[in-house]
């Protein structure tokens, strides 16, 4: 394996004259100016259906800044080969590469060691990977595992999966009406019974912001693991799990603005060592027989075969751009955009406003009484507004609000202020029409093409 603190890739786009930092930085704009880099993100300039696209589904996915397109597009014209094996100039090359990315990942984090870094496909093969090795080897018959009211799905199932399996059960933590979570229900739920405590940082459905520092250290001072989703944290708040006190952390790379296809798996050294392999295969193993396998450490030991070469890269360019832009002028520029999109939403009437955490990201989940949901993703659509209406793969959290489904703006710090008031004109215009019905049948391309 390669120096981990290899700087190979910085080194060379420094080279280059890019050095994977966000436009405003070679312009010389104040750092923090966090607007200038929306420059960076060439899919933030188009149109669709006839107006300038506002990006409202960050929650679901984000846009690419350029320097991470490059960074791929530079990978495989120059330094394609798979990792660890092969004594050629373009194996050392892609090694380096991969390696540099996941020392990338361990400083987003404040991990303190690359080690502590394993490559997923996501947050989702994450949680999975955790419910099959530290899940298998902690939780059994008449056990619990604690987890939230808000999760998304993938940080119920995978949990539920082995619950079932081992004859164990899930305790979810109820929220209040603001959708935050009930820290006294919570304490009151962990118990002897209590293996393992699943919860996201930040919900992906209301945006609460969840006490995770408190929540870790409560499970922890009772000897709890705990499993911290990130997925919809990383982009938008400094994170730093050995200040958290994290066991394990995951995030996904598609919402950092990296690729999809990557994402990653932080656990404490010393647990990791512990765990069981999940899948096997190549890079994995120290030996193999017929008779018997022994296995490398980690984070090799949960990285069998090919991993993505390409989209490790990709997320490591991604997360060097982040941490130029710095995450607290980040935050700081979100805050701002939240506050501006909760006031614009509120004014609207008939709008519900669902997840009013007084510590929240910039997404608003809302429903408008009398029309549906998809209805006025759209005409959103019709208008250049992608927003996501449906149940955002957390079923339970919209449910305590008694709706199946709502509308999600989620924001990103390249947002504009004028692309909320966008997003407040069409829909007002919605309400003022006589016939609210006409919304959920009737309404054609262009019939609100004045609004916007
Ligand atoms: N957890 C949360 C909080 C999420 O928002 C998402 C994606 N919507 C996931 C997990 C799953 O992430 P992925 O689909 O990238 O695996």
């Amino acid at each position: 394996m390669s120096d981990a603190s290899s700087s190979y890739y910085f080194l060379d786009e420094a080279r280059a004259g890019k050095a994977g930092l966000p436009s405003f930085v070679h312009e010389g704009t104040a750092t923090g100016d966090v607007r200038a880099a929306r420059a960076d993100f060439p899919a933030l300039h188009q149109r669709v259906n006839g107006h300038p696209l506002a990006w409202f589904d960050n929650g679901a996915t984000t846009q690419k800044p350029r320097v991470v397109l490059e960074a791929m597009t530079r990978f495989y014209e120059r330094d394609n080969s798979n990792v660890h094996r092969g004594a050629h100039t373009l194996a050392a090359r892609a090694t380096d590469a991969y390696e540099d990315a996941r020392a990338t990942v361990a400083r987003l984090l404040g991990a303190s060691s690359p080690q502590e870094i394993v490559f997923v496909r996501g947050t989702t093969e994450g949680v999975n990977l955790l419910a099959n090795t530290l899940g298998r080897s902690r939780v059994g018959a008449g056990d619990e595992i604690v987890l939230t009211t808000l999760e998304h799905h993938a940080n119920i199932v995978p949990w539920q999966l082995l619950a079932q399996s081992v004859g164990a059960r899930l305790r979810p933590v109820p929220v209040d009406d603001s959708g935050q979570v009930q820290l006294d229900a919570y304490a009151a739920l962990l118990t002897e019974r209590t293996k393992i405590v699943a919860l996201s940082h930040v919900s992906n459905a209301l945006g609460t912001v969840l006490p995770v520092d408190s929540m870790i250290a409560m499970a922890k001072a009772r000897g709890i693991s705990v499993v911290v989703d990130g997925a919809q944290a990383v982009a938008h708040l400094p994170v730093d799990v050995t200040a958290l006190g994290a066991d394990f952390y995951v995030f996904s790379g598609h919402k950092i603005f990296g690729p999809t296809g990557i994402g990653a798996v932080y656990g404490r050294r010393d647990l990791l060592a512990e765990l069981p392999p999940w899948q096997g295969g190549g890079s994995m193993i120290r030996d193999v027989t017929f008779e018997h396998t022994t296995f490398s450490g980690p984070p090799a030991r949960f990285e069998a075969g090919t991993p993505s070469i390409g989209d490790a890269v990709g997320l490591g360019a991604a997360l060097r751009y982040v941490l130029a832009l710095g995450l607290p002028a980040i935050a700081a520029r979100e805050d701002r955009l939240a506050r501006l999109l909760t006031d614009v939403l509120s004014d609207i009437p008939r709008v519900r406003l669902i997840g009013t955490a007084a510590h929240k990201v910039a997404v608003a989940s809302f429903v408008v009484e009398g029309m549906r949901t998809d209805d006025i993703g759209r005409v959103l659509d019709e208008h250049g507004i992608a927003v996501r209406s449906g149940h955002h793969c957390a079923q339970p959290a919209l449910r305590r609000f008694g709706v199946e489904s709502s509308v999600r703006a989620s924001l990103a710090f390249y947002n504009t202020e004028d692309e909320i008031h966008r997003l407040g004109a069409v829909l007002r215009r919605m309400m003022r029409t006589d016939d609210v019905k006409h919304w959920g049948a009737t309404v054609k391309k262009g019939d609100l093409s004045s609004s916007a």
